[in-house]
């Protein structure tokens, strides 16, 4: 007996379904997708229930002709792709032709669309329910497409079930819609939900050229935010290196050989972070995507400014050969897998990386600001236990910081001029920084408009004006001043990063790092695997003082340590390196991340064991912290200053609105 049939091309249909269309997002996913695809210069997005009722999605793009409208809704029907090797470079957002008949299978649908290009006012509209076509008819329509659709899944009663909560599905709909929001700036989109408008974001002119676009990017962040802070623009390009393969001829699916790789757009500012990815913005060719690499990459640049549990805020444009990125490995396309992974890890990661140590106080950043050229003529003398004020080292005598070569920033035009575009401060979400109202602002006129950019001063990096020493509260915050209002530095974490470039710095020139013997060496005993753990950590702790030598199958013995770490318990600072090492998994470039471990350990436990320091030893430390590369943020990623201006204060004290 034959058991073998042919599905039926419903039935096809709902099972495509189900893999492309999970919920009502993906249904505005793809209905979005396809306005882009079609050049529209604006789409109006409209949801009632969370989506399960309706989803209208409405275009002025190239509209489609009535032969063209009833081919779309049969399955692999698409004017995207004709050949296999297309695949292989695929430009548009869609080219699996498999949207609209699956949407149209599993809804009721109505699909009305009239050619931009034609000149009859005529346009087509095609009525589906559950797949089976009802009714094809001329129709009046304006230029551009439209689809209904209504009741998603009403055939599908378990598929119909699993849907969440109206306000959970209209979550994920606006979380599209600020994905393709940011990714087509120049593209006008209007949200209306429950018959309520949520957005109007207007059509932002955006040339070619990355500054162009990263103007746009900012303003189309305000207009979804109501204000981004804290973000600094990336732009960054490299070549990927060929992948060498010798002796072997390459295979003709390979792609090719070297392409050239760009990243643009925002990240957050060293302590500005997340709990969540849910401000972690990723395109590849402008597709939004999750992919396990650039996540890494993301980490691995931040490095020690971002914190433990937290996540980066950005939002960044890879642009790469589309030949070199396969975007047809999920059904939703979602996620993208590179044909050069590593490669495109590493240059994401020395993306951000450079973009961050453009952030440290540099030469190249002096900025004077007139007011604080008047007030401070010349150093004062006094220590400040005398009730004098004094600036603790003045802006531009920092030089370049001695860091690693490898995370040495450029210093070129590009890097000097990023210094001075606005730093502000929270991420996304915040309204936008006030100008302090003490920088005399010679276009003060114009900051006070709400499209004004800020202000010159606030744009300079905090280490960059002069900061005055006022006291320290707690024994750990010490309070300073600067022409722009007040300034806290948690002096344990601003030690713990001085101490920790400085570590790193004598790594990169592989010095030994000094080590004080122990009057009485100890004898550490460790479980079997932490003991085979820790012996391929030797070389490492080594070069940074720490005197560690096999004693036994699993006992060490510690003889030494770094001198400033006095006063801990041997013991219980060799196991607190261990769990460092074990907890931080060592997937990345193993060496020389456990040398970064073992450093960021031996800092805190040195800066625990401190006194606590008097008013010359602040100011050096404000001076030192000055001459790091991630001044910022301690090698934990917590913030090591915080700054509150004038306006921020007068805000608090009720003095402005
Ligand atoms: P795909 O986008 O993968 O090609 P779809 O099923 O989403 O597949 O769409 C099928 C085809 O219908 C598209 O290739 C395109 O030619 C046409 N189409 C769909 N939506 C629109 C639209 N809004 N404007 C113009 N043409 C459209
Ligand atoms: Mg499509």
């Amino acid at each position: 007996m034959n058991r073998i049939r042919l599905l039926s091309e419903q039935v096809a249909n709902q099972i495509a379904a189900g893999e492309v269309i999970e919920r009502p997002a993906s249904v505005v996913k793809e209905l979005v997708e396809n306005s882009l695809d079609a050049q529209a210069g604006r789409v109006t997005v409209e949801i009632q229930a969370g989506g399960r009722s309706l989803v209208r999605v409405a275009d002025d793009g190239t509209g489609m002709s009535r032969d063209d409208a009833l081919l779309c809704l049969e399955r692999h029907a698409t004017s995207k792709i004709r050949l296999a090797e297309d695949l292989a470079g695929i430009a548009t957002m869609g080219f699996r032709g498999e949207a609209l008949p699956s949407i149209a299978s599993v809804s009721r649908f109505t699909l009305t669309t009239r050619e931009r290009d034609s000149q009859s006012p005529e346009g087509t509209q095609v009525v589906i329910s559950g797949g089976k076509m009802l009714e094809v008819k001329a129709a009046g329509s304006a230029p551009g497409t439209t689809v209904e659709v209504r009741h998603l899944f009403f055939n599908l009663p378990a598929r119909r079930k699993f849907l969440r909560t109206e306000p959970t599905e209209s979550a994920h709909i606006q979380h599209y819609l600020t994905l393709a929001g940011l990714a087509f700036p120049e593209v006008a989109f209007t949200f209306q939900k429950d018959g309520r408008l949520i957005w109007q974001l207007p059509a932002i002119k955006s040339g070619n050229d990355v500054p162009a676009r990263l103007a746009a990017l900012r303003e189309r962040l305000r207009a979804l935010y109501g204000g981004e802070q804290g973000l600094l623009p990336v732009d960054f390009s490299a070549a990927i290196r060929p992948i060498e393969t010798p002796g072997e001829e390459p295979g003709p699916d390979l792609g090719p050989q070297t392409s050239n790789l760009r990243l643009w757009g925002f990240i957050g500012a060293p302590g500005v972070s997340r709990l969540t990815r849910e401000d972690q913005h990723v395109f590849v060719n402008r597709r939004p995507v999750q992919n396990r690499g650039l996540n890494f990459a993301l980490f691995e640049g931040y490095h020690t400014a971002l914190m433990k549990g937290r996540y980066p805020v950005c939002c960044l444009f890879l642009e790469i050969d589309p030949a070199a990125v396969d975007v047809n490995i999920h059904p939703a396309k979602r996620e993208v897998r590179f044909h050069q992974e590593g490669e495109v890890r590493r240059l994401v990661a020395q993306a951000v990386r450079e973009t961050l140590l453009r952030l440290a106080p540099g030469p190249q950043s002096t900025v004077h600001s007139p007011r604080s050229e008047e007030r401070s003529p010349q150093p004062a003398v006094h220590p400040p236990e005398r009730g004098e004020r004094r600036d603790v080292g003045e802006v531009g005598q920092a030089s370049l910081p001695s860091f690693p070569s490898g995370l040495r920033p450029a210093v070129d035009a590009a890097a000097a001029q990023a210094v001075t575009q606005p730093v502000l401060r929270m991420g996304f979400g915040a309204p936008p920084p006030p100008s302090p109202p003490e920088t005399p602002a010679p276009q003060s006129a114009s900051a006070a408009a709400p499209t004004a950019r800020v202000t010159p001063a606030a744009a300079v990096p905090l280490l960059n004006v002069p900061l005055r020493l006022l006291g320290v509260v707690g024994r750990l915050y010490v309070v300073l001043e600067s022409d722009r209002g007040l300034v806290l530095m948690d002096q344990h974490a601003a030690h713990e990063r001085v101490l920790y470039e400085q570590m790193l710095n004598r790594l990169e020139r592989n010095d030994q790092a000094p080590s004080q013997r122990l009057l009485l060496p100890e004898t550490v005993e460790l479980s079997a695997r932490d003991a085979s753990f820790v012996r391929e950590q030797l070389p490492a702790l080594g070069r940074l003082g720490v005197g560690l030598s096999e004693f036994g199958e699993r006992t060490f013995l510690l003889d030494a340590l770094p001198p400033f770490v006095k006063g801990v318990d041997p013991r219980r600072f060799v196991l607190a390196i261990l769990d460092e090492l074990k907890a931080s998994g060592l997937e990345v470039n193993t060496l020389r991340l456990a040398e970064h471990v073992v450093a960021k350990t031996v800092c805190r436990h040195a800066v625990k064991a401190r006194d606590p320091l008097a008013g010359p030893e602040l100011e050096a430390l404000v001076q030192d912290l000055r001459h790091c590369a991630m001044p910022y943020t301690c090698p934990h990623g917590r913030p090591t200053l915080i700054e509150m201006n004038f306006r921020e204060l007068e805000k608090k004290f009720g003095r402005t609105a």
